[in-house]
């Protein structure tokens, strides 16, 4: 027991770790943090909280931060510290001259889902306004934006359905590709609870998760498939549903479009779609996927709860519609207890989407080519808003290597840690004549910054986080910035540098140009935010008080939509040099690339990454439990500690990628999503062999 004294005050505000949103009282004796506490009312995690939110914070004042500005004409010189006029000024000046030599689409802006809702709008309007292009994206590219893709074309609109609470009345709990122990562990808490209350759980999964078998849990089917292979798994149980009679015909033919349902029925119960036939890719047996789909069935309320193991692979929209299809034609959506549950990685990835961080996505999900949404923003902006869809990052980074993209603003993200094939990453990166990092750190992507402009923290800014159910929460002020301002402040700065005017006194204003143009949002407002503590979205003259479950009388397109999700194996093969298949994943400790956890004290639990294999594959290459070994793939490589260990299945391993020594990036593959280029994470044919270290 720590004895911290007697606080003083303290300060309601939102973790700005994982997708759950806890709520945290910040305890303080004058300007100093002392302790967080994990709220009691807060509606996402009653008073409970993980040791991320609990203890990681120390990160906020560690010595790794930059409060100055820096400034440098070459990636080879050393950094020049500035005044943050001189800064913005030299950023703003690359910006005019690239886009003068090159053209205004010579310039693009990232954003991140752990800034504020209000921070990730103004880059967009950045972007769009001021550089005068929708060359904007979001590190969601890179984890949920097959949810984006997927569920706004089956049903309409890119969230999760359901609240938290909703588990509570699940009788069936499906998880596919997801570990919420350790990704979402307050919300994987409450998961389990609601099994050791009797509910049902089906995992479909490569690898043992906790959730498989606990002290007081256990699967009653783990799907053990074969990586890669979700689209057939999921065609296969639609194959059980269909032919053995188990469609909810009354819920889709009042809620679905009929016809799309035929031509989908018709699909899945072919022969070459049943369990039987799909086995020889999934490595599930028939007869384990045959249970699980009737279970799911019929077994009551059912949910789906999946997470990146899903969206990060070539068919990850695929997958997304997949699960939609399901649930649609087993009547499980539109009220408690069922539904379609992305579980959101960062804490507001769900926000930065919502935002119109996307480079076809202007805030709400509405298309750039939208003449009369378009016109709206236009006016209120004063700017022209390009019709055409802008760049996705891999674009950007293909467009920087040919030379016709030269200027890059990122915004709270380490694209060159976290995003794939990283040679390519450095070849775009250092192609670039100016790049303006806005971070905490000096991060792996500022190796080949030009500008720095040092960010602030979750505790020292207003705004709002939206976590996986929707639901917007206030981040509340704790202490002043060390940097000197708020993030949405210095993209303030940066829009006027450039001859874009932007004056808000407060991220209040944003909040309301927001719910402004947003009809979503249109009954946000921080003022309400305040008294309510939390609003789901949507929150409008129709729903005034927010939407806990969404689709209830009808989709938000009107009739679900069934796809056609014809299962193609990734181009990404295993063979003679490349025998095994790599997947990763997180632990509970750390919090994606590390930058955060790794300079607080949850570092000493998690030194570094390991590389887990199956004792069967680890002796038949002469590797004992924490021996070096090197991790190879058509890639790249990297060397890291095996951890013999049966969670995995044989010719499967895994690592996670929270260290940027292991750089696991490196080994991953260049292929992705056919419909949103999210990466193919989660399959890469590798050979592992013993090695002295790195
Ligand atoms: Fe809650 Fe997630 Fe933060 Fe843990 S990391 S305290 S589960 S929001």
């Amino acid at each position: 027991v720590i004895d911290i004294g007697t606080p003083e005050h303290s300060v309601v505000t939102t973790c700005a770790y994982c997708g759950v949103g806890c709520a945290f009282k910040a305890e303080m004796r004058g300007e100093e943090v002392v302790r967080m506490l994990p709220y009691k009312d807060g509606k996402a995690n009653r008073g409970h909280s993980c040791v991320k939110g609990r203890f990681a914070w120390g990160y906020a004042s560690h010595k790794d931060r930059i409060t100055k500005p820096m400034i440098r004409e070459k990636v080879t010189d050393p950094w020049q510290e500035c005044s943050w006029e001189e800064a913005i000024e030299f950023a703003a000046n690359k910006f005019k001259g690239i886009q003068e030599k090159y053209g205004k689409g010579a310039v693009g802006g990232i954003t991140s889902s752990r800034c504020t809702n209000e921070e990730t709008y103004l880059v967009q309007k950045l972007v769009r306004a001021a550089f005068g292009n929708n060359n904007v994206d979001t590190c969601a590219r890179v984890c949920h934006s097959p949810t984006g893709y997927g569920l706004k074309t089956t049903f309409g609109t890119s969230a999760g359905t359901q609240d938290f609470d909703s588990v509570e009345y699940t009788d069936v709990i499906m998880v596919i590709g997801a570990n919420p122990t350790d990704g979402h562990p307050v919300f994987g808490s409450r998961m389990k609870k609601r099994l050791r209350d009797g509910a049902k759980l089906i995992v479909a999964d490569p690898r043992k998760i906790d959730l498989v078998e606990s002290p007081h849990v256990k699967a009653d089917h783990h799907l053990q498939l074969t990586p890669g292979t979700n689209v057939a798994l999921l065609t296969s149980m639609a194959h059980v549903v269909v032919t053995e009679g188990l469609v909810n015909e009354s819920f889709v033919r009042e809620r679905c479009d009929w016809d799309d349902f035929q031509e989908w029925a018709s699909f899945v119960a072919e022969d070459r779609n049943s369990p039987e036939n799909m086995e020889q890719y999934t490595g599930v047996p028939a007869e384990t996927l045959r249970g699980a789909a009737r279970l799911y069935a019929t077994g009551g309320n059912a949910a789906i709860y999946y997470g990146l193991g899903v969206t990060e692979h070539s068919q990850g929209s695929t997958t997304v519609m997949a699960i939609a299809n399901l649930a649609m034609a087993t009547g499980n959506i539109g009220r408690e207890g069922v539904g379609v549950n992305p579980l959101r990685g960062q804490n507001n990835v769900q926000g930065s989407c919502d935002m119109g961080s996307f480079p076809h996505e202007l805030p709400g999900y509405r298309h750039v080519s939208n003449d009369q949404v378009r016109e709206l923003f236009e006016e209120l902006w004063g700017r022209p808003v390009d019709n055409e869809p802008g760049l996705r990052i891999p674009n950007m980074m293909d467009a920087a290597v040919e030379g016709t993209f030269k200027g890059l603003y990122v915004q709270g993200e380490d694209i060159l840690q976290s995003d794939p094939d990283t040679k390519h990453m450095v070849a775009g990166l250092s192609s670039l004549e100016c790049l303006i990092v806005q971070d905490l750190f000096l991060i792996e992507t500022a190796n080949y910054a030009h500008v720095f402009l040092p960010g602030s923290t979750f505790l020292e800014k207003n705004g709002t986080f939206t976590n996986a159910e929707r639901r917007i929460q206030p981040v509340r002020k704790v202490i002043a910035p060390k940097n000197g301002y708020e993030d949405w402040e210095i993209t303030q700065l940066l829009a006027n540098a450039l001859g874009y005017p932007m004056n808000y006194s407060h991220p209040s204003e944003i909040m309301d140009e927001i719910a402004a143009l947003t009809p979503t949002f249109e009954g946000v407002s921080f003022d309400k935010l305040d008294k309510e503590g939390s609003i789901q979205w949507p929150c409008n003259e129709m729903a005034p008080e927010g939407t806990p479950v969404m689709h209830v009388d009808e989709f938000v397109r009107g009739k679900g939509k069934f796809v056609i999700t014809e299962y193609v194996p990734t181009d990404e093969k295993s063979g003679p040099r490349f025998p095994l298949l790599l997947t990763t994943g997180r632990i509970l400790s750390q919090y994606n690339v590390g930058a955060q956890t790794r300079r607080t004290a949850n570092s000493e639990w998690h030194e570094e990454d390991v590389l887990e294999i199956h004792p069967h594959d680890a002796e038949q290459r002469g590797i004992r439990d924490l021996d070096w070994v090197k991790l190879q793939s058509r890639s790249g490589g990297t060397t890291l500690r095996a951890k013999i260990s049966e969670r995995m299945a044989p010719g499967v391993v895994y690592t996670t990628f929270h260290h940027p020594k292991t750089q696991a990036n490196v080994v991953t593959t260049d292929f992705s999503d056919w419909a949103t280029n999210c990466p193919e994470y989660k399959v890469t044919a590798v050979q592992v062999m013993p090695s002295n270290g790195p």
